[in-house]
């Protein structure tokens, strides 16, 4: 049997609010969507929530409404999927990647500053396998140097920074979520954006529908028909039947997230103090929502990872590699980044494996994951 490294959970309650929209009127652009954004709102404490049809247009959104642009610099992490960086070149900005932390993979604070420039225009931290990044001390970064905040949150719903719900955005300008099937809840594809600030949320919503807005014109309404696009936006909605299962599926998202640090720490327990490889760290002011369980290789099996990785797989196990560092891909190094740029992140890469987890996953899952890594390993020299 086959055990991925995450999937999603759908079950009858899910499939029955589903039906019930394709039975109604309105299959998008219904109730459902506002309802999603109210219950994500709620749940992170933030006061707006703006829906989308990906974490990526969500991103996209993000940037955009800050005014990023050409000319402008922003700082991400290297340790990411590549829609972090990609969605602000689509804006015409240069990615600035900061070095990460060797423990959690999270973008290494203490080297922010040295990167900032007259250019830069926000600060994009990654809660990678949903470890907060050390968010207090980002906003100061912020503050004093003027910049903004987006965390990209895609790995971290009902993750905590300081006993504060990611998504809260306490500490940052907005913050963006991924329901793809791998997170920590599903909608096929989509994607949401959270705020505290009423103009965002005007501005993300134009973008998201072609710029075109119903209210606050520039010139006279010809009448009540009238709408206006008042910037080139794009068609980022997500539909009322993907939202259906979005309000459905947060209705377990506490019971997701508590059993996915439920295997975290059957896999603290079944790995302590084993010989081939470092387990996540989880900082005092963290509490991870465990979109992933990064193992790392110690020294002496690093230069095994390929053949742990494929004897792994060939065990049934489908174990994941979380990330090569973005800027090593062909298409970014056209651009002129080089190898060497993060010697933390691609020393990170050399070494990192994510192994199974996702709340579905049984008690036997879990065991059988233990056995089969350890099995492995201990044959390699
Ligand atoms: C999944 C993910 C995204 C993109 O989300 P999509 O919904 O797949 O577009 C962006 N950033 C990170 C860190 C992600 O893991």
């Amino acid at each position: 049997m086959f055990i991925p490294y995450s999937r999603q959970w759908i079950d009858d309650d899910d499939i029955n609010e589903v039906t019930k929209v394709l039975k109604a009127d309105f299959i998008t652009r219904g109730l459902k969507t506002p309802e999603f954004e109210e219950r994500l709102a709620e749940f992170c404490g933030a006061k707006y929530c703006v829906v989308f049809n990906s974490g990526t247009s969500a991103l996209h959104g993000a940037y955009f409404v800050l005014g990023l642009a050409k000319g402008d610099e922003f700082i991400t992490s290297p340790n990411t999927f590549v829609a972090t960086s990609n969605t602000g070149l689509y804006l015409g900005a240069k990615p600035v990647f900061v070095d990460v932390e060797k423990d959690t993979g999270n973008i290494d604070v203490s080297k922010i500053e040295e990167s900032i420039t007259g250019k830069t225009k926000l600060i994009a931290p990654v809660h990678y396998s949903g470890h907060p990044a050390d968010l207090e001390k980002i906003h100061g970064i912020a503050q004093k140097n003027n910049t903004f905040v987006i965390e990209d949150a895609c790995h971290a719903l009902g993750a905590e920074y300081k006993g504060q719900k990611i998504g809260s955005c306490k500490y940052s300008d907005m913050t963006i979520f991924s329901f793809h099937p791998v997170k920590h809840i599903a909608t096929g594809e989509g994607g949401a954006v959270l705020t505290n600030s009423a103009d965002y949320r005007e501005r993300l919503r134009m973008f998201r529908s072609h710029g075109v807005t119903k209210s606050k014109f520039i010139d006279e309404p010809h009448g009540s028909w009238y709408y206006e696009m008042q910037f080139l936006g794009y068609n980022f909605r997500i539909t009322d039947i993907q939202a259906a299962l979005g309000i459905s599926q947060m209705k377990k998202i506490d019971l997701f997230v508590k059993r996915r640090r439920q295997i975290a720490e059957n896999y603290n327990e079944a790995f302590k103090d084993n010989p081939y490889f470092d387990l996540p760290a989880e900082k005092d002011y963290a509490r991870s929502s465990y979109h992933l369980y990064p193992l790392r290789l110690k020294d002496k099996y690093k230069h095994n990872k390929s053949d742990i990785f494929s004897n792994l797989r060939e065990r049934g196990l489908g174990i994941q590699v979380h990330y090569m560092p973005v800027y090593l891909h062909p298409y970014y190094r056209s651009l002129g980044y080089k190898k060497g740029l993060c010697p933390l992140a691609e020393d990170f890469y050399q070494r990192e494996i994510s192994i199974p987890l996702y709340p579905a996953m049984k008690d036997d899952d879990v065991k059988k994951v233990v056995n089969e890594i350890i099995d492995i390993i201990k044959r390699k020299k």
